[in-house]
């Protein structure tokens, strides 16, 4: 599950990291407000208006604007509410649609007060699986175009990996204090805020914080002006608060559905729909749908019950995406029996009713045979497999 910016703040000033201060706002008068607060608060003359959507590189999109008065501020905040916001990361990129923006977060200029002499670097942390360690990547050439560092200059990206039974030890907190090349103020603030980041990520089940820019100010302290936080959808039971902040209106409505149904749903962007028990098998049938030409359109999981309602359910969701043109069904009976999931196809089908696309069933395992016997004697559309080959050749067969 993915924050918002604002609240990955919240989550990182409760672990005692320095963030930009700032508030949300749903309308251009609670902007006014906001900036009002701000200046009281914090002495600010400035303030940046930040579009909160689940994306990052909004800046480039035109989603975080500088505002140097009211006048500015009513101006930035009018234009970013309600906006369709293209960034390069937002579905389909720059060319794409856009993501509606609901709510700005109105914050403290952090670069007063003067932007030239601060400096940007990127911290983010993140589990490395094939190390078996949690990993903090980071470089002194933080801001917009780290990716474009990343790529043309790549020895200017550190890593420090750590054990997470032992968790961040001093000596590399100091280590990456200089690599940045921090020295006096900074380089002490930023071994606090190392530390107590580490301590976030771990505190929160979080599997991504990427701070962009981490900000290095006129006055030598370090701040983080940007947060982009992802947590472990598993460690969520244990974070209330947390699993809270979900915002539905961020995510893929289809999948917030699935999700309602207890069915695990990813969609893609390929042309043919699966419906597989257990995800193992589904990230297989992926690549035999690969192998065969094809190219999935959905990861789904309908996990271990796979009964008529479940199957017709997934059905829905897979039909609902017109770019599928064909639906492979791969089951392995192994607790459920081949026959009702089986029942349960038919019985899907007839009960939605004008399906138009091939459906090809594959069940392997409890009474396999009589399964495929019921779809074959059902008289409808559906095209019976026993053998993955025969599914990946059936699939290959209908789309090409
Ligand atoms: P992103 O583009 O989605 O990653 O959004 P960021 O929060 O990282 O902001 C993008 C850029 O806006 C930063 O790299 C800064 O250059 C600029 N920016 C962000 N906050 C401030 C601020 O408080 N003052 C000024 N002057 N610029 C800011
Ligand atoms: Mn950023």
């Amino acid at each position: 599950m993915n924050l918002h910016e604002y609240q990955g703040k919240e989550l990182l000033s409760s672990y005692g990291v320095v963030t930009q201060k700032g508030y949300i706002a749903h309308t251009v008068e609670e902007a006014v407000a906001a900036f009002e607060r701000l200046k009281a608060e914090t002495g600010t003359e400035f303030c940046v208006v930040k579009a909160q959507i689940h994306a990052g590189g909004r800046g480039k999109g035109g989603g975080v604007k500088l505002a140097k008065n009211m006048d500015d501020l009513k101006q930035h905040a009018g234009n970013i509410l309600g906006m369709m916001l293209k960034t390069p990361q937002t579905p389909g990129g720059m060319d794409g649609d856009g993501k509606l923006v609901r709510k700005v977060l109105i914050a403290e200029d952090s670069y007063a007060p003067d932007f030239s002499a601060c400096k940007e670097y990127y911290v983010s942390i993140l589990m490395d699986r094939e190390k078996k360690r949690n990993v903090i990547i980071y470089s002194s050439e933080g801001g917009m175009n780290i990716e474009e560092v990343a790529e043309k200059t790549p020895h200017l990206v550190h890593k420090e990996y750590i054990d997470p039974h032992v968790g961040l030890r001093d000596f590399q907190k100091r280590n990456i204090a200089f690599n940045l090349g921090l020295k006096g103020n900074a380089y002490k603030e930023f071994l606090g805020f190392i530390s107590n980041l580490y301590k976030a990520f771990i505190g929160a089940d979080a599997s991504l914080f990427e701070i962009n820019p981490c900000l290095k100010t006129a006055d030598d302290r370090i701040i983080a002006v940007d947060c982009k936080v992802s947590l472990d959808d598993n460690g969520l039971f244990r974070h209330p608060e947390l699993a809270a902040m979900r915002d539905t209106d961020e995510e893929d409505p289809t999948e917030v559905e699935a999700k309602s149904y207890g069915l695990n749903y990813v969609k893609l962007d390929g042309n043919v729909g699966c419906m597989v028990n257990g995800a193992g098998l589904a990230m297989a049938t992926m690549d035999i749908i690969k192998l065969s030409g094809g190219s999935p359109a959905n990861f789904l999981d309908v996990g271990g019950t796979a009964d008529a309602e479940r199957v017709e359910q997934a059905f829905r969701l897979i039909l609902r995406d017109s770019h599928v043109k064909a639906i492979l069904i791969n089951i392995f009976g192994g607790i459920v029996r081949c026959d009702r999931v089986a029942q349960g196809v038919v019985d899907a089908y007839q009960s939605i009713g004008n399906i138009h696309v091939p459906i090809i069933v594959r069940l392997q395992g409890t009474n396999a045979d009589i399964a495929k016997e019921l779809i074959d004697n059902s008289g409808l559309e559906v095209h019976s497999a026993i053998q993955l080959q025969e599914a990946a050749d059936l699939v290959r067969k209908f789309i090409s």
